[in-house]
């Protein structure tokens, strides 16, 4: 907690650097000036955080990530540590007693944790996407409470959404509630909840009008539900091929009892919700393979610099130090489009397209450097005492939770065409 405070002050300190509300636009215009209308050049701020991240990154998950990997223990040590660092919940509202971050200043934290392991990255970035509803569409009491708690402590949350039966295709969600009096009561099945098993708070998204007519802009409907709640039955822990010590659960809803003030926004404003929190949650997506790929280019290079074949290092075979270099751009231009994507919606700007451009080509690029330093290693990279086999298996999941690469490919198409037929 003390470094907390102390990142908090110092953040504190320099509100004009923030990137979102009243201030963003001010820092922006300091930048331009400064910069001559366009600009890399992070603030002292965002540097800060991003050294303290990469310092916990490489001193502390990085050593303790393969023990997780094996055993699939759930990395509390390694989350509590995160939270007392200032590097989990950054965008919780500074009157819910958080540092108020941006999504650019998040995304730069992220991908560090990412790097060091994006099992423990994910179960980090579950808190924000489980959060991230109630930050746009909550009132100030739910804010207080579910948000503010989180703050006080290092508690989890989760988002529940996806079911057996639909996944890409939420409209297709079953989980019903219902309204008795002054409550909702819930039934029905979730699937590959990541922190299903340890969250404090769920946000729920269940359909409150299954008239086959009702448009799913009205026919769902956000919850915020305590995990302690009677009937709420987290099942077992899933066995993943990668991010192994992350924790996806499917949760059964029997008759679950919820109170109509943990409604968010009203009846049938869930889906837009739902939906909304994508445009904020698929930047730090896109940070974390990003952060993937990034370890995966480092790795595949100092193991280029060690190997010898033919006499010399395999870096100096022209085939190998391509493949390198290969890397580096993907990992270059990944970068670049989630800071896009982060910076247009702190901009208060619909970055819808953005979001789905950076999380389907840093999924991409993730998987494909994660291959291609396996491919780097021989065949020490097929094996589990060196560090890029965990690369290959933790990078697919980037092109399938938070909208699978094809779902992305469809919203930037749509997109995209929409500015044709305007
Ligand atoms: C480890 C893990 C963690 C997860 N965490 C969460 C979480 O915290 N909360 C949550 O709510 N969900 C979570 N998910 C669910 C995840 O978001 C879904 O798995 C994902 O959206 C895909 O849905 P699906 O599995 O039902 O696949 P489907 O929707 O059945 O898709 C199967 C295949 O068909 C393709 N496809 C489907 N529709 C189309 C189309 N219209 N055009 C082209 N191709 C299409 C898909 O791209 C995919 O390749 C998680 C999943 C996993 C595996």
């Amino acid at each position: 907690m003390i470094f907390n405070k102390v990142l908090r002050a110092g953040f504190q300190a320099g509100r004009r650097f923030q990137s979102t509300g009243p201030q963003a636009s001010a820092r922006a215009a300091a930048l331009r000036e400064a910069h001559g209308g366009f600009s890399f050049e992070l603030t002292d701020q965002q540097k800060e955080f991003q050294e303290v991240a990469r310092k916990f990154a490489r001193e502390e998950i990085v050593p303790a990530a393969p023990s997780y990997d094996r055993s699939g223990e759930y990395p509390f040590p390694l989350i509590k540590r995160a939270w007392e660092l200032g590097l989990i919940n950054g965008h919780i509202p500074e009157d819910c007693g958080g540092m108020g971050l941006g999504i650019f200043d998040a995304c730069l934290i992220t991908e560090e944790l990412a790097f060091g392991c994006t099992g423990v990255q994910t179960a980090i970035e579950a808190n924000s996407l489980g959060q991230m509803p109630v930050i746009i569409a909550g009132n100030d009491a739910q804010k207080k409470k579910y948000l503010g708690r989180m703050a006080e402590e290092p508690l989890m949350c989760a988002y529940c959404v996806t079911e057996p039966g639909a996944g890409s295709d939420v409209a297709g969600i079953k989980t019903r509630a219902v309204k008795k009096g002054d409550e909702y009561v819930v039934n029905g099945q979730k699937m590959w909840i990541t922190n299903g098993g340890k969250a404090n708070w769920y946000f729920l998204l269940a359909c409150t009008d299954p008239d086959p007519k009702c448009p799913a802009s009205k026919a769902f409907t956000g919850f915020v539900v305590e995990a302690d709640t009677p009937g709420v039955q987290p099942g077992r822990k899933e066995l993943n091929m990668g991010q192994r010590c992350s924790d996806t659960r499917g949760i059964t809803f029997e008759d679950v009892r919820i109170p109509k003030e943990n409604v968010l926004i009203g009846e049938g404003a869930g889906f837009k919700i739902a939906m909304g929190a994508f445009d904020k949650t698929r930047p730090p997506v896109a940070a974390g393979a990003t952060g993937l790929a990034q370890r995966a280019l480092e790795e595949a290079t100092k193991y280029a610099l060690e190997r010898k074949t033919f006499g010399k290092f395999i870096a100096e075979h022209q085939a190998v130090s391509f493949l390198l270099a290969e890397m580096a751009m993907k990992v270059e231009l990944a970068r670049m489009a989630y800071q896009r994507a982060a910076w247009e919606v702190d901009q208060g700007r619909r970055n819808t397209y953005y979001a789905s451009i950076a999380k389907a080509f840093a999924g991409d690029i993730a998987n494909q450097c994660a291959t291609d330093a396996v491919q780097i290693f021989g065949g020490n990279g097929f094996n589990s005492e060196y560090p890029v086999e965990k690369l290959m298996r933790d990078a697919k999941i980037y092109q399938i939770y938070e909208g699978t690469a094809q779902i992305q490919r469809l919203i930037i198409s749509r997109e995209h065409l929409g500015k044709f037929k305007q």
